[in-house]
Parts: structure tokens; C-alpha cells; sequence
């Protein structure tokens, strides 16, 4: 199931790793989101209802990371998602990048 980027708002994606769209919810775990750019798709593998293993602190508020920011794990990339800032950032996994999604 592959999903298009462009209504990927932090405020749509819920504490319990579900996407609403179209006011329906969808499960993050296991659909392939487009990633920007021409990085292609990626399955999700994981979400984590808690920044704190991947990040200390909040891109955008610098807060301490918590529950208020939660993780989608892709293979190679993830999203930051920071309910707190109601952004969405994007990084490989490998090296801090690039987009923001507010
Ligand atoms: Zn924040």
C-alpha cells in the first residue's frame, strides 16, 4: 500500500503510530511511505511512541526528548515526529538530513 507525502503532517500522525488520512486511521507499521526527494519508498518497520532512543532533544523546541515526539523506523531512514512543534523531520540513519515537514 503505498501512501503520497503530501498530507504527512505531524498532527495527523497519532501517539499510537497511525496516520490518519482521510479521516481514516491507518496503521504506520508495515506501509511504504514515499520519502522526498528521490529517495524512493520505504516500508515502515517499527514506531516508537518515544524519541528518546534515537534523539536527546527536540529539533525544533529543544525539549528534552519524551513521548511528545515518537519515531517511524524505516530501513535506512526515520521520522522525527515532534507533536510538540506539530513538524516532522526526516534523517538516514546514517547522517543527519534535510527535510522538514511543518
Ligand atoms: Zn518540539
Amino acid at each position: 500500500m503505498a501512501k503520497r507525502m503530501e498530507k504527512f503532517r505531524a498532527k495527523d500522525i497519532t501517539k499510537d503510530g497511525k496516520w490518519i488520512v482521510d479521516d481514516r486511521k491507518v496503521e504506520l507499521t508495515g506501509i511504504k511511505l514515499h520519502l522526498p526527494g528521490n529517495h524512493g519508498k520505504r516500508e515502515v518497520l517499527m514506531f516508537f511512541n518515544d524519541a528518546s532512543a534515537y534523539h536527546d532533544r527536540c529539533m525544533g523546541c529543544d525539549e528534552k526528548t519524551s513521548s511528545e515526539q515518537s519515531i517511524i523506523a524505516m530501513e535506512d531512514y526515520h521520522y522525527m515526529v515532534a507533536h510538540c512543534c506539530n513538524k516532522i523531520w526526516l534523517f538516514d540513519n546514517k547522517e543527519l538530513i534535510t527535510e522538514v515537514y511543518a
